[in-house]
């Protein structure tokens, strides 16, 4: 949704070369109260790209969508802690049946053990920077500590989820960031598209400004 929309298909030629993920952020207004990319949108850029597509459903009843989102080409289906516990196992179930992983986000308010009782069927757990629905918002502190827990439950009980961050991923926080475990960045507004108009040299200053402040 941090895209320029006006040359869609020449930047994901350029995320083709440079990036693992394609997040496609899905609102329907209500979880929300915002609006923002479609399965018709995962379905049109589908023909541009080889690289997984994760749809992460900002929307109040996931169960509805998985099918038509796993139908758009979307690899992943990342969906909140905070509106699944009536159907956590049978949306988990769902959602792989559809051929699809299976993402788990939590807001910044929502404790990481909530997912405990099925974590280890999950493919990725994304720890919100932010509160969703909008983007450019400040870094919250406290979701370091959920991203190091996520960290540690990994490595204890041997879970194959991947770490995943969204929000305010930028220069102010990589470092942070990485020292809490965080395995994948999703980039949007601060982090990569208001670096440079032209995106792939805002890849490059990304890039750049990455390995300056992580490096040891
Ligand atoms: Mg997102």
């Amino acid at each position: 949704m941090c895209m320029n929309f006006a040359d869609i298909q020449k930047q994901i030629g350029i995320l083709n070369q440079r990036a693992n993920f394609l997040h496609v952020d899905i609102m329907d207004g209500h979880y929300v109260k915002n609006f923002a990319l479609s399965p018709y949108f995962i379905e049109q850029i589908k023909e541009f790209t080889n690289i997984p597509i994760d749809a992460h459903l900002m929307v109040t009843n996931p169960s509805d969508f998985v099918k038509m989102i796993a139908t758009s080409g979307a690899n992943y289906i990342s969906v909140h802690a905070e509106v699944i516990n009536k159907e956590a196992f049978r949306l988990i179930n769902h959602i792989k049946e559809c051929g699809c992983k299976v993402g788990i986000v939590l807001n910044p308010a929502t404790m990481f053990e909530i997912t405990k009782h099925y974590i280890y069927l999950i493919d990725k757990i994304t720890v919100m920077a932010v509160d969703p629905g909008f983007a450019g918002q400040k870094f919250i502190p406290q979701i370091l500590e959920k991203v190091s827990q996520a960290r540690q439950w990994k490595d204890k009980y041997g879970y194959q989820y991947l770490i995943e961050v969204d929000g305010s991923c930028n220069g102010k926080t990589f470092r942070k960031l990485i020292n809490a475990g965080t395995e994948v960045f999703v980039l949007g507004s601060s982090g990569l598209f208001s670096l440079d108009s032209d995106l792939l040299v805002a890849w490059n200053k990304m890039i750049d400004i990455f390995i300056k402040k992580t490096k040891k």
